[in-house]
């Protein structure tokens, strides 16, 4: 805590662990930056709208009501990560985890503007002069730029994007909306621009408890003690008399970790698992006609009893592993289910509490009802209302009702009964709606009438 903070200046490394994450960040910035210009019958294809409390996915349209959800995308994105992380270690937070896709972005900029890692500490410690505040300037700039639309780009997935634009072009943006677009473009801008490291080093929950997951057989990134040691500088090609081992010391792998560790002091909380240190090693490896793979994904297990790749991936159906399959595929399945139940349509029924019940001039009785009738599909629907429950039981008003589109109505329900056809106090009653074009769009919800 008490120790001064030591800017990490990580190189570049090449390799194929890279290039993964090159086309990591291009899929997933893809769908987060380009999703919310699609169109879907006419209207932006995911939306979140908050105003209108709706979300917009694709073909179908959630209300509050369908919180359930909400519940089972979190469920189902907690198991997913857990059966990753139980298999695959930190392969998440390596190539997808939003904190690592802005960081590279980020840091691809910072190359190209100020250089590689020397060009970089060079101009930190150079003078303060006029080329140092153009290309400083330069950075911040194109910082600023890709965080403002990072931020733009969220608060279009919870407001119309193309009236967004249109706003933003006319300057027209409102109080709320502006605020957002700054803040979380500024909050971009802080955790993958400045802070880097230490969100994964200090803040993220994640990399805390994740060690739970992990067993002996989790893949890790891992240097070949045995293999690696003793280290120091060597010539060119293998000298097995010398007793020296493949590690040349030559420091790279720590140069390119973003964290600023050394992976060959064993496994450490601060390892992200971004490989870089294993493209690094393989690369110094081959310009020294040495095998490739002293830094490498491998498990402790295989570490300790020498495992080869074919019985590694034979220890990934374990246990572990098999709960956390088994409850994620057992909550697709129920989602699934839901999903594909799911009615579109929903009723709710509110007595109204301002008038119990009173006698009407044909001597029945009559309670007044507010049916909301919410019609979650997106086209017009005309649904019959009926009512049942107790004997000669009908509706005194309207019986059917037309819903636009994706709609809520409500409609005022008075339902008359004559007083001997139930007990004195509440009876139970039943509400039914049906879609007038397609009869499986039913729904029945329960009332109480009140006779005197
Ligand atoms: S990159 Fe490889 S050879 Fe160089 S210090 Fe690291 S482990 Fe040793
Ligand atoms: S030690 Fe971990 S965080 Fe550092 S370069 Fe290697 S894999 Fe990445």
């Amino acid at each position: 805590m008490f120790t001064k903070y030591q800017k990490i200046y990580a190189k570049r490394a090449r390799g194929l662990f890279d290039n993964w994450r090159v086309v990591m960040v291009i899929l997933t910035q893809a769908v987060f930056y380009g999703v919310l210009w699609l169109e879907w019958n006419g209207r932006q294809a995911v939306l979140l709208h908050l105003v209108e409390r709706k979300f917009y996915i694709f073909g179908i349209v959630f209300w509050p009501q369908d919180i359930i959800y909400l519940a089972i995308i979190l469920i189902v994105s907690a198991y997913a990560l857990f059966l990753v992380t139980a298999i695959a270690g930190r392969l998440f937070c390596g190539y997808a985890c939003p904190q690592t896709v802005y960081t590279q972005l980020f840091m691809w900029i910072e190359n190209w503007v100020e250089g590689d890692r020397n060009a970089r500490i060079k101009l930190d410690n150079g003078p303060l002069n006029a080329r140092k505040i153009r290309i400083k300037l330069t950075k911040h700039l194109l910082w600023g730029a890709l965080a403002v639309w990072t931020g733009f780009t969220l608060v279009g997935y919870f407001s119309p994007v193309k009236d967004l634009w249109q706003n933003l072009l006319t300057w027209n943006l409102g109080g709320w909306e502006t605020f957002w677009i700054f803040f979380y473009g500024g909050f971009t801008y802080l955790m993958a621009g400045s802070m880097r490291e230490l969100v994964c080093r200090h803040m993220c929950p994640y990399a805390r408890f994740q060690s739970v997951m992990f067993d002996p057989d989790t893949l890790i990134i891992t240097y070949d003690a045995e293999r690696g040691e003793p280290r120091g500088v060597r010539q060119q090609g293998r000298n097995s008399e010398s007793g020296q081992g493949d590690c040349v010391d030559c420091g790279l792998c720590v140069r390119v970790c973003p964290t600023g560790i050394d992976i060959r002091n064993g496994l450490q909380y601060e390892c992200i698992g971004c490989a870089s240190c294993v493209d690094v090693c393989d690369e110094v490896m081959g310009k020294l006609g040495l095998p490739k793979g002293l830094v490498r994904y491998s498990t402790e297990n295989a570490m300790a009893r020498h495992l080869g790749q074919k019985e590694i991936l034979g220890h990934i159906v374990r246990p572990r592993v098999l709960g956390y399959a088994a409850v994620l595929v057992l909550v697709l399945i129920i989602s699934a289910w839901f999903l594909s139940n799911r009615i579109p349509l929903k009723v709710d029924v509110i007595r109204d509490r301002s008038m119990l019940s009173r006698e009407v001039d044909d001597g029945r009785i009559e309670n007044i009802y507010t049916l909301n009738v919410m019609n979650t599909e997106e086209k017009v629907h005309r649904y019959r209302i009926t009512v049942d429950g107790l004997a000669g039981i009908e509706l005194a008003g309207k019986a059917d009702i037309e819903v636009p589109a994706a709609s809520a109505m409500s409609v005022i329900v008075p339902v008359r009964v004559s007083p001997e056809s139930g007990k004195s106090g509440a009876n139970p009653i039943r509400f039914q709606v049906v879609a007038e074009r397609n009869p499986d769009i039913r729904v029945q919800e329960k009332a109480s009438f009140l006779l005197p």
